[in-house]
């Protein structure tokens, strides 16, 4: 590839010279975060670096034009352009996943699972329903009729994998729309293995014969095996629907392909792309030929305008994503995450399922006395950024947990390798070994205080700052 990132260094200062002429405040947090970023020992799971041609790409035009519809079939005039992106966004996450439909409007994960749940409805209950009543479409319903119609979709059943196993709060849980919108069940873990127990999930979708099963996960340590979860959905009809947000990456990496690549066995893939895909802010659905139809109506049924210059990165970087060097990536991020849960398990910390075979380690930090909050915040007082999670069957509920969750994509964008990684795993040890619960005011035990030793947050800092240093992020470019 060529050479940019002198032209990445002055298009930057240039760009921030424009902004600073209008607000200097946003400029000056602009330069800010990016020295933050470099800074910090980024383990947040679900947290990546695009690269400079992504980045650069969302910051145009495209942002004006208003673009409701699809391809060809705009509510808008002068869509020609638009076209032309998001027709590229999707032929390349086509041919990335080897998906047959590509829905690239989605503006986020949330949005996507939307989309998904939507077209499902109207695929499966509103097709059905209009079919039965023998109406031609919707304008055709008295109220009587949608009375009838409102009462059979939110009528719908989805089982999806819980919280505190790992599940997203997208996929039924009760404070998130799907918890409402569906009479919600959910599968967990086994208690002992802390891995999916296929034959436990079979009988519950037996028993509560779900419209919808999700499969998909935003912090199990573990692949999933896809083409049985589709099996066990065609044991009672249900739409198998795969929430790949977290792990997206290493589908597009081919490090998960198989009956682990979700794409040829579920009837809808959502995803987000900016997290080990490392792609823009964004959402996405992939579906067979039989619910394209109904994913197409996503804008404007649940979505608004679609955001035309984040559709234009996506297909900046999918085309990315479809470079050899991407899948040397994805197995970097596989085999970074095996460097980091050994380093943690050889020096005493327990994990959840004893390891890991995707991006994701989560911690049980209940070992050192601490709750996931003390060991979060300890751990960021040194640099490391993280974030608590809960474990399965926390005794400490969501807001304190008992976990926490770290992940290597980020990292492996920068550079960090098995040393590296087994060197975070060291740091920290250090710190979670020298951190003590705290107490409030009272005196009383606190959940949330936390005593860090003398001088480790120092120590470690400087320890990460020679990685770091090592391993530049976006190396030549230069704001000074
Ligand atoms: C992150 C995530 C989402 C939500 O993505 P947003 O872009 O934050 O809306 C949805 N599902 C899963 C499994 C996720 O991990």
């Amino acid at each position: 590839m060529t050479d940019v990132s002198g032209l990445t260094s002055s298009a930057y200062q240039q760009a921030l010279e424009v902004i600073a002429s209008v607000e200097p405040r946003i400029a000056d947090a602009t330069r800010a975060e990016l020295a933050d970023q470099r800074a910090s020992l980024k383990l947040i799971a679900s947290e990546n670096y695009a690269s400079p041609a992504v980045l650069m790409t969302m910051g145009t035009w495209f942002s004006d034009k208003y673009a409701e519809g699809t391809v060809g079939h705009r509510f808008y005039a002068g869509c020609q352009n638009v076209d032309t992106v998001e027709s590229l966004a999707a032929e390349h996450a086509r041919a990335l996943f080897g998906a047959e439909y590509a829905y690239v409007q989605p503006h986020s994960g949330i949005d996507a699972n939307l989309v998904a749940f939507w077209s499902i409805l109207a695929h499966r209950v509103e097709g059905p329903w209009l079919q039965k009543a023998e109406k031609k479409n919707v304008n055709e319903l008295t109220e009587e009729d949608w009375e009838s119609l409102r009462r059979e979709l939110g009528n719908q059943r989805l089982l999806g994998m819980s919280l505190d196993a790992g599940g997203h709060l997208t996929h039924g849980f009760r404070p998130n729309i799907s918890g409402k919108m569906f009479h919600q069940n959910q599968y967990g873990t086994d208690p002992e293995t802390g891995l999916l127990d296929y034959d436990a999930v079979a009988a519950k979708v037996k028993e509560f014969k779900p419209l919808v099963l999700v499969a998909g996960y935003s912090a199990y340590p573990r692949r999933v095996n896809f083409a049985k979860m589709r099996e066990i959905a065609d044991s009672v009809g249900a739409t198998l629907m795969v929430d790949m947000a977290h792990f997206a990456g290493l589908v597009a990496g081919k490090v998960f392909t198989g009956d682990e690549d979700p794409v040829p066995h579920a009837h809808l893939v959502t995803t987000t792309t900016h997290k080990s895909l490392r792609g823009p802010r964004g959402g996405m659905v992939l579906a067979t030929e039989e619910y394209a139809p109904s994913v197409d109506r996503g804008c404007p049924m649940v979505l608004g305008g679609p955001l035309s210059h984040v559709m234009a990165a996506k297909a900046v970087a999918f085309a990315e994503a479809r470079q050899d060097s991407f899948r040397t990536y994805a197995q970097n991020v596989a085999d970074n995450a095996k460097s980091l849960a050994d380093g943690l398990m050889k020096r005493g910390t327990k994990l959840v399922t004893d390891g890991t075979d995707n991006h994701i380690v989560l911690l049980d930090v209940s070992g050192y006395g601490l709750t996931g909050r003390q060991a979060e915040s300890a751990l960021l007082e040194a640099g490391v950024v993280t974030n608590r999670n809960s474990v399965p069957a926390d005794p400490n509920g969501a807001w304190y947990t008992s976990g926490v969750r770290i992940g290597t994509p980020a990292l492996t964008t920068r550079g960090f390798g098995h040393d590296e990684f087994d060197n975070v795993a060291e740091l920290i040890t250090q710190v979670l070994s020298n951190t003590q619960p705290g107490t409030t005011k009272a005196g009383t035990p606190s959940k949330a205080s936390y005593v860090l030793g003398d001088g480790v947050a120092d120590k470690v800092k400087a320890a990460s700052a020679e990685m770091l240093d090592k391993h530049p992020l976006y190396p030549g470019l230069d704001l000074a």
